[in-house]
């Protein structure tokens, strides 16, 4: 077996001999001519002149061996409904949804943004749009109408395809009044928005708009559209994410970048075989969902489980029961889930045969060592953190266990994967740490390897600004974590150098939320900090200052205005971003310079030592933050 140490050197040091390698394990329709063209940096070019397809290498590719195999299996335990689909089944429906999409107009290089619930067709739709070289943009079921319209705004998508609603907990969320709202507010609006119909909420079409995809699917039915070859670096997505700014950013994947690092990462990381199956419990709307619901897993040749509902519905159980259905050899969640299902009977965790299971991969957010080891015992397998961002695409750490197996250490997602040549920066001299143990900001020296973002939506300013210019005096990609490093390599994740806030491994950008609280009629000034959190690693808390104080003068009153704050961010950002509490004060704790002291506040909430605050404007504002978080 090879050295991992001499495999993460080799694909720094021959960085073309070592992704040339890797690229053999996707089709191409024209080779490259280039591995890597970086002669602009930071924008660096992968795989040059060649031409491929994602959605040939996810389906295509593999009804020559495997067309009568699971490649897709929706199970959704809010509809009952469980179906399996081959790839040949699978072609057909992409098929079908690609040929949907041309009639509406859609071409190579148009942009079709895809609000959906966790269903089958959003998968369709994905692939649909990669086949024929339209970018797609999905956008979390969960937000609504104020982050959406953001999105319309800055994706300009010429179709937008949902469904009527989603379903969670046995609750349907309806998803049309948010989408019609959201088209509303943006300046853009769609030539057609194409409807799923599950039948379980009001479609209220918009005639000349509005189209039934169930309609237009009967049309369709034995359609051949081909794959669009396209080159090596035409966009295959945008995938927004949370910054230190409100306006969302539209993160740029490549596509042949994206499908060689995502066939690797299958082999070298997840150690999943062709004809396996892998089951991901994030959602299309987040990265995860991208790369290892639908495109990782596809590529590799292995069935893919879409799960609509929760871990814990009908029972705990629900989960184990399809590993041990499906025969599902690698899994990925979230340390989140791992700490709701630790609150339930663990007997659900040994009921099912879990034989076929290799590995639970756990990431998007730290991961402590208290639920890492008790899944890793109740389930008696190998728990496997790994660190990475919707910019990357795929993981900057991890246990490479298909190149050597290394053992895991608890609190650490493992070393730096091969293709980062990652490292530990000084924040304020921008200097190399390279002793142990010692606290710095985590960078990557550039070309990022393929698969990670190419540029930001539409703003290549932004790009530079935002990644590469952070680390004082060098070009370096900044992931804005803090990290350290010990002696044999394996990296601690310390958390965020900016405003950013992670709950339940949902990035989520203070700033935001800042500016929906901010449009209540009620309030001046705010100020919104994440607060540790034993259940979902953190949570949002505001500060809100009023306008008027004597709507919160009584704690009822008090109450009752929290409630309507948080119906506002419920309704402008969706539930996901709504902040655990809002607390009232009469002043900010902020620097004489008027900067707002995020940081203090939050140590202030957690109980630790708020640190320096010799430039603090007004020193009794964190009294009252103290205060306020103890009533
Ligand atoms: P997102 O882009 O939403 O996936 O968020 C990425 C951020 O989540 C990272 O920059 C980290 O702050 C955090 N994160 C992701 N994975 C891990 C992990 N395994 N351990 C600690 N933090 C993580």
């Amino acid at each position: 077996m090879t050295n991992y140490a001499d495999f993460h050197r080799r694909s720094i040091q021959d960085r073309d001999g070592f992704w040339t390698e890797q690229a053999a394990l996707i089709d191409w329709h024209k080779p490259y001519e280039q591995v890597c063209d970086y002669s602009k940096p930071p924008f660096a070019t992968w795989f040059k002149g060649g031409e491929t397809n994602l959605c040939h290498n996810a389906v295509d590719r593999h009804l020559k061996d495997r067309a009568d195999q699971n490649a897709l299996i929706f199970v959704s335990t809010e509809t009952n409904t469980e179906k399996a689909y081959s790839f040949r089944e699978l072609h057909a429906e992409v098929q079908r949804m690609a040929a949907i999409l041309k009639a509406q107009g859609v071409a190579k290089g148009d942009r079709v943004l895809i609000y959906m619930p966790m269903i089958a067709e959003a998968a369709f739709a994905m692939l649909a749009c990669v086949r024929i070289g339209a970018i797609h943009s999905v956008v979390f079921g969960g937000f609504a109408s104020h982050s959406l319209a953001s999105r319309i705004e800055d994706a300009q998508p010429k179709v937008i395809i949902s469904a009527d609603a989603g379903m969670r907990g046995g609750k349907v969320v309806p998803y049309k009044h948010l989408l019609d709202e959201a088209i509303s507010l943006s300046s853009h609006k769609p030539a057609k928005v194409l409807m799923v119909n599950r039948g379980l909420a009001d479609l209220a079409p918009v005639a000349g708009r509005d189209v039934d995809y169930a309609a237009e699917r009967a049309q369709v039915m034995d359609t051949v559209v081909p794959c669009e070859w396209v080159a090596s670096d035409h966009p295959s997505y945008i995938l927004y994410t949370s910054g230190t700014t409100g306006k969302p950013k539209g993160v740029q994947r490549d596509t042949a970048g994206y499908t060689v690092a995502l066939a690797a990462s299958m082999k070298h990381i997840y150690m999943g075989n062709p004809g396996e199956a892998y089951f991901s419990t994030s959602d299309i709307g987040w990265v995860v969902g991208h790369s290892y619901i639908i495109y990782g897993p596809l590529i590799n040749g292995m069935a893919t489980i879409m799960y609509e509902g929760l871990p814990i519905r009908p029972d705990a159980g629900i989960w184990w029961s399809l590993v041990e259905k499906y025969k599902v050899s690698v899994m990925f969640s979230a340390p989140t889930a791992a700490r709701v299902l630790k609150k339930q009977d663990p007997a659900y965790l040994t009921k099912y045969d879990l034989s076929s299971l290799k590995a639970l991969f756990l990431a998007g957010e730290p991961l402590d060592e208290p639920t890492a080891s008790w899944i890793g015992g109740a389930l008696n397998k190998p728990i496997i953190d790994n660190y990475w961002q919707t910019e990357t695409g795929w993981p900057i750490m991890a246990i490479c266990n298909g190149v050597e197996k290394a053992p895991t250490k608890f609190g650490s997602p493992g070393k730096a994967v091969y293709g980062y040549d990652v490292k530990l920066i000084d924040e304020n001299t921008g200097a190399e740490i390279t002793e142990p143990n010692q606290k710095g900001v985590i960078a990557v020296e550039g070309p990022l390897p393929p698969g990670c973002l190419q540029t930001v939506w539409g703003d290549d300013a932004r790009y530079v600004k935002t990644y590469w210019s952070s680390i004082p005096g060098k070009v370096m990609y900044s992931t804005f974590d803090w990290g350290v490093k010990d002696a044999d390599g394996y990296f601690y994740i310390l958390g965020r150098t900016d405003d950013v806030i992670n709950v339940a491994g949902h990035r989520l950008g203070t700033r935001e939320i800042e500016e929906s609280i901010s449009s209540h009629p009620n309030v001046a000034e705010v100020a919104v900090v994440g607060v540790a959190d034993q259940l979902k690693g953190q949570v949002a808390v505001a500060f809100a200052v009023l306008k008027d104080p004597s709507q919160a003068d009584t704690p009822e009153a008090a109450l009752k205005l929290e409630g309507a704050i948080m119906r506002v961010v419920d309704d402008q950002l969706g539930a996901v971003a709504r902040p655990a509490r809002v607390r009232f004060v009469s002043v900010l704790p902020k620097t004489r310079s008027g900067k707002l002291l995020r940081r203090a506040i939050q140590a202030v909430c957690e109980g630790r030592d708020p640190g320096d605050l010799t430039t603090m404007e007004d020193p009794a504002a964190l009294q009252q933050v103290k205060d306020s978080v103890a009533r």
